[in-house]
């Protein structure tokens, strides 16, 4: 390749086309990339042919003028909008099928049902434009998709655009009582029973229809009986189980188990925050042999998966490849837990952080009890926003404001960002959904080691909080660490005081979601409960910061910008149960019974101790300046008998709840 610099600033379609053209012959060739922008490249295909041919000339090397040539070219393509506008016109007199590929390709659906019809009056009959035009545009989003130059955001954007052109041609189908398209196969999709988070599920659905797959979406909180039974009858090819929580592991497990027993033989896919290979192999295989079980990372790996399990050809090859992988995992994780040793949960408690309780004072609240917080400034909130955790629910990783000049998925994110920008004005502007709180505050000491017992105003026991603490042998002299530390002990004499929180802004959202899927637009519904969901945690960040400079009010002088809330530089924690420093999910009851009896909130529990709405976020103030975060990590049967007997309930109990914890085999 010739050695040139190019001397176009901006954006602006000449250097896309370059960026795109040396991109293409780069990729073709074998190179790494790490020049090029491609955030911001033109799709190969879609460059003006005339320029093309001098941008290739250029990067070939192809003659030797070919610079001043496309110097001279350059100038009819320069100049952003109006070029943008030319090509806008340019696509459209292009042939129908091409149009269509074009809108797909694009995710633009304004001349979709348009466009459609022309192609269905062009063909014999109806079901040929989507077996025709439409798989074809379908599969050049696919190929692009798998080869990473599309993302996420676009292909749902993509999946609407053929949506509704699928949409337009059913009642000419019925009408001739013609077969609906054939599809690859039919893939059964469930959040399992106890769970109620659906994002990842759907994107992974939206991902496999638009690849010619048909989709069962059973929804959320689907029990093992109700998959079983809908995959039988609907002669499903595949299962798809997806959960958020970790009690979503145990009933995925269920499942597998129950397919086992039922003697299904069907390929079991695993997705889901929570689940990992490692569970997988581990926990979830071995109570499933009569076929596949296969983790899937991401929704970019779904189709691949799928692909491979429905095909003749590859299934054997890859189940096998799969087996082999799971088995040594597991022979891994075996070696690792027998190797970890841990302290006895006697020394763990003696290992505990020390704090000078004789000059500590505690921190004391304005009031005591809980509060609501009904229709909170979702204005205010938006300012409050982490965006990272937002792209990432769109599977584009980085860093937020660097994603969005990030050389790959930059431009995905940008666009992506300014769809969400429009819709939280919306969401602002035209009231659709609310956000709402309930914290308080109550005096509160360290007991029994591991367990903070909370009291009422005129000080009588109120409730109990069971916490676990770490049993990891640490280098240094460094302390084992339980949430119950940061409290002062019932001997020190000392009134302390714990606090908690749920916040949501979901009252609203479920319905506005379901709104858009409804009507065929995965991309707006999407985008509602992520943004939904990032509203909620913003409302968090609020409202401990209001708590830590009002209402408990040792935090009065505190001055940080959204960077430094993020980054946690203040005072005190907000520990979420079912988190690493408090994994026990069936704490939330009683934050649930302490803070909000008559469900003021809006927010309730499943059985598994989801939240419901989903866009929701609860959890307990610590004030204390060491307090922090930790993972309580693996722990041993010593400290859940201590616990289930702190607790009043089985062992097997205890177990189950705390099952991803265990640094042992529990006897079933
Ligand atoms: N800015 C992030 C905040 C959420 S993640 C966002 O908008 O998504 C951080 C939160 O997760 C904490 O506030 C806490 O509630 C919870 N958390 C994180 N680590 C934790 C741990 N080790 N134990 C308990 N809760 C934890």
């Amino acid at each position: 390749m010739s050695n040139v610099s190019f001397s176009f600033r901006g954006n602006n379609p000449v250097r896309e086309a370059i960026h795109s053209v040396f991109l293409y012959y780069a990729i073709k060739n074998g190179l790494t990339m790490g020049i090029v922008n491609a955030g911001q490249l033109e799709i190969y295909d879609q460059i003006p042919a005339a320029l093309r041919e001098k941008v290739e000339d250029v990067v070939l090397n192809r003659n030797g003028d070919a610079t001043e040539a496309l110097l001279a070219i350059a100038e009819q393509f320069k100049g952003g909008g109006a070029v943008k506008e030319a090509e806008t016109e340019e696509w459209r007199s292009y042939p129908v099928e091409k149009r269509l590929e074009h809108a797909l390709v694009k995710g633009i659906t304004t001349w979709i049902v348009e466009d459609t019809e022309a192609c269905r009056q062009q063909c014999a009959r109806p079901i040929e434009v989507i077996e025709g035009p439409l798989m074809n545009g379908m599969n050049v989003v696919g190929d692009l998709f798998g080869s990473g130059k599309m993302f996420l955001p676009q292909v749902v954007k993509s999946a609407r655009v053929m949506k509704q052109a699928v949409a337009h041609l059913i009642p000419f189908i019925e009408e001739e009582k013609g077969d609906k398209p054939e599809a690859k196969g039919k893939i059964l999709m469930a959040t399992v029973k106890g769970d109620v988070h659906d994002i990842g599920k759907n994107i992974v659905g939206v991902v496999l229809g638009c690849n010619g797959y048909d989709i069962v979406d059973l929804g959320v909180m689907v029990p093992a009986e109700k998959i079983l039974q809908v995959a039988r009858e609907e002669k499903c090819d595949i299962i798809g189980l997806s959960g958020l929580i970790t009690p979503s592991l145990d009933e995925m497990v269920h499942v597998a188990r129950e397919m086992q027993r039922q003697d299904f033989h069907l390929p079991l896919m695993i997705g889901g925050a929570t689940t990992s290979k490692a569970h997988t192999a581990v926990k979830i295989e071995p109570g499933y042999k009569n076929d596949a079980v296969v983790y899937v990372t991401d929704a970019s790996r779904a189709v691949g998966v799928a692909t491979q399990l429905l095909s003749k050809e590859l299934k054997a090859g890859f189940v096998e490849r799969t087996r082999v992988d799971y088995a040594e995992v597991r022979e891994r994780t075996a070696a690792r837990s027998n190797r970890a040793e841990r302290l006895s949960y006697a020394d763990a408690v003696k290992a505990k952080p020390v704090f000078d309780w004789a000059t500590y004072q505690p921190a004391v609240p304005s009031f005591t009890g809980a509060r609501l917080l009904e229709d909170i400034d979702l204005a205010t909130l938006a300012e409050y926003i982490d965006w990272t955790p937002f792209f990432i629910s769109w599977d584009l990783a980085g860093k937020y404001p660097r994603i969005l000049q990030d050389e790959v998925v930059g431009e995905a994110a940008t666009a992506l960002f300014a769809d969400a920008q429009a819709m939280l004005r919306k969401l602002i502007d035209e009231k659709l959904i609310k956000a709402r709180a309930v914290f308080g505050f109550w005096p509160a000491n360290q007991v029994d080691d591991d367990d903070i017992q909370l009291f009422d105003a005129q000080g009588e026991p109120l409730a109990r909080l069971h916490h676990l603490r770490q049993q990891t042998i640490k280098p240094d002299g460094k302390p084992d660490l339980s949430l119950a530390d940061f409290v002062a002990p019932h001997g020190s004499g000392l009134t302390d005081y714990i606090g908690g929180f749920i916040t949501t802004a979901g009252i609203g959202a479920e319905e506005l979601a379901k709104g858009y899927q409804d009507s065929g637009d995965d991309y707006n519904s999407i985008m509602v409960k992520a943004l939904a969901d990032r509203l909620a945690e913003a409302c968090a960040e609020w409202l401990h910061e209001q708590v830590r400079k009002q209402h408990w009010g040792y935090a009065c002088d505190e001055h940080l910008d959204n960077e430094g809330l993020i980054r946690e530089q203040y005072r005190g924690i907000r520990p979420a149960p079912g988190y690493p420093a408090c994994p026990d999910h069936t704490e939330k009851a009683t934050l649930f019974a302490l803070l909000d009896e008559n469900n003021q909130s809006g927010v309730s529990l499943t059985e598994h101790f989801a939240m419901f709405p989903t866009a929701a976020v609860s959890g307990w103030y610590f004030a204390h300046p060491q307090a922090q975060y930790f993972a309580v990590g693996k722990v041993d049967k010593d400290q859940i008998d201590a616990y289930s007997a702190r607790k009043g309930q089985e062992v097997r109990i205890s177990e189950r709840w705390l099952s991803p914890n265990l640094g042992y085999e529990p006897s079933v």
